[in-house]
């Protein structure tokens, strides 16, 4: 029973934050699900609540393939690898621009094009991808690269919607404003110095929220849940918002 009774799920990145926070929510909603992250450690824990659990590195494409092949044919997938750079137009190095594009963008071309036969021959399927409030919803400062990935995620999200919207298969991306996960804490740290300390740099995240404080994982997992279920059958090419009214 449950709301993705029957379902075979994918998703990637699943050892913290949104990523693992929705793996246990499809789990908890009666799905089979694969949760894959580059770092295996991360995923302990999770093969206690019936969750597959397997290394995946979304840039090695064969991997990527080859995981897929191993575990599917998939109903669901959840693109939810990124990565956030702090940069602007002139501080972005090229590193930054490649790595941001092969995380953010490609990887989540790659599993779509592993993934898709297999979900076509189960006669449809929904694929739901991580982009951001940050894109093509609201610039934020010091989000360059990021905000343009995350853009070029809701235009992929479109593309897919609109080439298999007849043979089933349903795509819709997120875009959440900020969430407490382990990587905010990361940012958080590395703008201490500048903020005057750690709790001013917090206070910094939360005080740009309309409703004084951050998502949860568990609020956008939510969202991830109805979007792969099949109660959101006529939901397809959107990017739906979920912050808290930050871009109200
Ligand atoms: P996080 O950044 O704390 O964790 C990311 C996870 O991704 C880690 O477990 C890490 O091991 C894994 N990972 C990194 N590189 C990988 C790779 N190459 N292959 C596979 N796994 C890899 O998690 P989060 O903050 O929940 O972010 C998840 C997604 O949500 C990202 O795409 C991020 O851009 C997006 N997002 C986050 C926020 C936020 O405020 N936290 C807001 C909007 C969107």
């Amino acid at each position: 029973s449950g709301r993705l009774a029957g379902k075979h799920c994918f998703v990637t990145a699943a050892g913290q934050g949104i990523g693992r926070a929705t793996a246990l929510a499809y789990a908890a909603e009666g799905a089979t699900v694969v949760a894959t992250d580059r770092d295996a450690e991360k995923l302990a824990g999770l093969e206690a609540k019936g969750i597959t659990t397997q290394a995946l590195d979304v840039l090695d494409d064969k991997a990527v393939v080859a995981c897929i092949t191993a575990h599917g044919p998939f109903d669901v997938v959840f693109n939810c690898a990124g990565f956030v750079h702090q940069n602007d137009v002139l501080s972005c190095t090229d590193e930054e621009w490649d790595f941001a594009f092969a995380l953010n963008v490609r990887a989540q071309w790659k599993v779509i094009r592993a993934a898709l036969p297999g979900m076509l021959s189960r006669g449809g399927g929904s694929i739901v991808n991580m982009a951001s409030a940050a894109g093509s919803v609201k610039g934020v400062a010091n989000r360059f690269v990021y905000g343009t990935t995350k853009a070029a995620v809701v235009g992929m999200t479109k593309s897919v919607a609109a080439d298999y919207v007849a043979k089933g298969i349903r795509c819709n991306c997120v875009c959440p404003g900020t969430v407490d996960t382990p990587s905010l804490g990361e940012r958080i740290s590395a703008n201490a110095a500048a903020a005057g300390g750690e709790a001013a740099a917090r206070a910094a995240f939360v005080g740009r929220q309309a409703m004084g404080r951050l998502a949860t994982a568990e609020e956008i997992a939510a969202l991830v849940v109805y979007l792969s279920a099949p109660e959101s059958a006529f939901v397809t090419a959107q990017a739906v918002v979920i912050d808290g009214g930050w871009t109200n």
